[in-house]
């Protein structure tokens, strides 16, 4: 098996090594591949498009003629976990920011999202969420996220922070505001990893 992580911008790495540490709990065997170039999405089983700049992260993704084939392989379904700019990239409605800087959004989520939503003082911070199908709560970790502004169609809530919605799912989409790359905690990736 073999899962992928979009690595043209932003916090990659780090979601390897959370790949790894979800195959090692689940006793999968598997590589995880950083994706930069189509032929690297060859085979792969699931794809992480990680937090980054998502201005960046999108214009990248066309660059390298990556934008087309994930949006065929997410509609293929294959499953793909957006987080945090990652998040923003798979709604198929941005805010007024998304607009001005003319980010292509993938488009694949039925959720409207706004960039940078946690306000300026609370840019960074961590909390505990409790998220639909995990016992016990995850430690979310904020860092300048989107929040998910609505819902609709088959796009479901999985976990919010007060009256914001911060991780939704919609089939064999997941989408993100938080960094569970940066937790420690590789339940969420093993949630991608059990959808394939
Ligand atoms: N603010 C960034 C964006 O919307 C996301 C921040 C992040 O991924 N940590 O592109």
């Amino acid at each position: 098996m073999k899962a992928g992580v979009v690595s043209v911008q932003g916090a990659a790495p780090e979601h390897v090594r959370a790949l790894q540490q979800a195959m090692a709990g689940l006793g999968v065997k598997g590589a995880v591949v950083s994706v930069r170039r189509p032929s690297d999405l060859e085979e792969v089983s699931c794809l992480v498009i990680p937090g980054g700049e998502s201005t960046t992260i999108s214009k990248l993704l066309r660059r390298f003629e990556l934008h087309d084939r994930i949006v065929r392989m997410a509609e293929e379904g294959v499953p793909m976990m957006g987080t945090c700019a990652g998040c923003v990239l798979l709604a198929k409605e941005g805010d007024a920011e998304v607009e001005k800087t003319g980010t292509r959004l993938l488009g694949l989520m039925d959720m409207g999202v706004d960039r940078n939503a946690f306000g300026r003082q609370r840019e960074s911070f961590e909390a505990p969420l409790d998220i639909a199908g995990l016992e016990a709560p995850f430690p979310g970790v904020f860092i300048r996220g989107p929040v998910i502004r609505k819902v609709w169609g088959d796009c479901k809530v999985l976990s919010s922070y007060g009256d914001k919605i911060v991780m939704a799912r919609q089939g064999n989409m997941l989408a993100l505001s938080f960094h569970p790359e940066l937790s420690g905690d590789s339940r969420v990736h093993e949630m991608l990893l059990k959808m394939i």
